[in-house]
């Protein structure tokens, strides 16, 4: 049983049938924003307006697709094989990030969540190995198959070099659908 079969369904209040109609609306999402078409239902008799999860998460869905692509941000599978690659739990990778909730960092991958650019630019800076090492030097992880370091600060003699991107509001996503009706 789902809401979004509201079609043709009674409007209590009035005695009228709900129809399905199309309204142009404006997403944001982690500080980006999309125009996508959303459906709503209306009662035909008063013009009660209904709008149900599945039709908001229907925009939501293709306003996040329009802004990944308009941004080129990296898709959740892109992540995770990159997570992979680096040797990292999702649980690492939040503190890589430093300040990213670990939750945020798996919403990442589930597609849950939109990281904005700043957070998709360090990603991507992950892949270059002096920024990596750096990283998970300062974050105090051990990608998977490494030797666990005694010292502190062994793995972060590049730390001086590296021009880490700073991303402690960068990070923190607002994935609120805030369209105005
Ligand atoms: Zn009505």
């Amino acid at each position: 049983m789902s809401l979004s079969s509201l079609e043709g369904s009674l409007h209590r209040g009035c005695g009228g049938r709900y129809a399905q109609h199309t309204e142009r609306v404006t997403v944001r999402l982690s500080g980006m924003a999309a125009e996508v078409d959303r459906d709503f239902f209306r009662c035909e008799k008063c013009g009660h307006e209904q709008r149900t999860i599945e039709q908001r998460d229907a925009a939501e869905k293709s306003a996040t697709e329009q802004i990944r692509a308009a941004n080129g941000l990296l898709s959740p599978k892109e992540i995770r094989q990159l997570r992979e690659e680096l040797g990292l739990t999702s649980a690492q990778l939040a503190d890589v990030c430093y300040g990213t909730p670990r939750g945020i960092v798996a919403g990442w991958e589930k597609g849950r969540y939109l990281q904005n650019r700043d957070a998709d630019a360090l990603l991507r800076s992950l892949r270059d190995p002096e920024v990596f090492e750096y990283r998970v030097g300062r974050a105090g992880v051990v990608p998977a198959g490494r030797e666990a370091v005694g010292g502190e600060g062994a793995a972060v003699e590049v730390a001086g070099e590296v021009d880490a991107p700073s991303t402690d509001d960068a990070t923190a996503p607002s994935y609120r659908d805030s369209t105005a009706p």
